[in-house]
């Protein structure tokens, strides 16, 4: 059974860029063994990551992920049972927030931070639909 998990957390102290290519590699690495695909945005120093994939897998991925002392105050946003995937081509994308799609952030924010804590799961989940159709121009590597 497909499933996404979508949760938010805080980074606990200023991370590098090695810091995020460090993150970013290991979830590579690992998703793809493990069939999770998602999405992985950073913004204001909030993450905010979305994980598809086999219930048993994702539920292990986002315990593994909680354990980890470089974020804190995680939240999870949104549970659901899905038919397909969003983002199949990604064993985990990283989308940080720049002047090319600050738009994008700032139209499902209700404040004038982006602040996915206080979305609602049909506000992310349009949000992450929009991230996958403008994946040309928003996908950015970490360095
Ligand atoms: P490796 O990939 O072998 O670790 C490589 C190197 O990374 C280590 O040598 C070490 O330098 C560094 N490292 C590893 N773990 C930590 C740590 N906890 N703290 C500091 N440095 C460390 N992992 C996934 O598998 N999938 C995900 O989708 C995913 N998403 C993440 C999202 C966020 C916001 C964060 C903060 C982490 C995420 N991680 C994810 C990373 C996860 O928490 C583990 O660090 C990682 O899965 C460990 O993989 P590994 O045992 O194969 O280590």
């Amino acid at each position: 059974m497909l499933v996404q998990l979508t949760y938010a957390s805080r980074v606990s102290r200023t991370l590098s860029s090695d810091d995020i290519k460090n993150i970013l590699s290991s979830s590579q690495k690992n998703n793809k063994a493990d069939g999770v695909t998602g999405a992985l945005c950073l913004s204001n120093g909030i993450f905010l990551q979305i994980l598809e994939g086999d219930r048993q897998k994702v539920n292990k991925a986002y315990h593994k992920i909680l354990a980890d002392a470089r974020h804190k105050d995680p939240a999870i946003l949104d549970y659901r049972e899905v038919i397909s995937r969003k983002f199949s081509e990604w064993s985990m994308g990283l989308i940080t927030r720049s002047d090319d799609n600050r738009q994008l952030f700032l139209k499902y924010s209700s404040s004038s931070d982006f602040d996915p804590y206080s979305m609602s799961g049909e506000t992310l989940r349009g949000f992450f639909s929009e991230v996958v159709d403008n994946v040309r121009w928003l996908r950015k590597s970490p360095d």
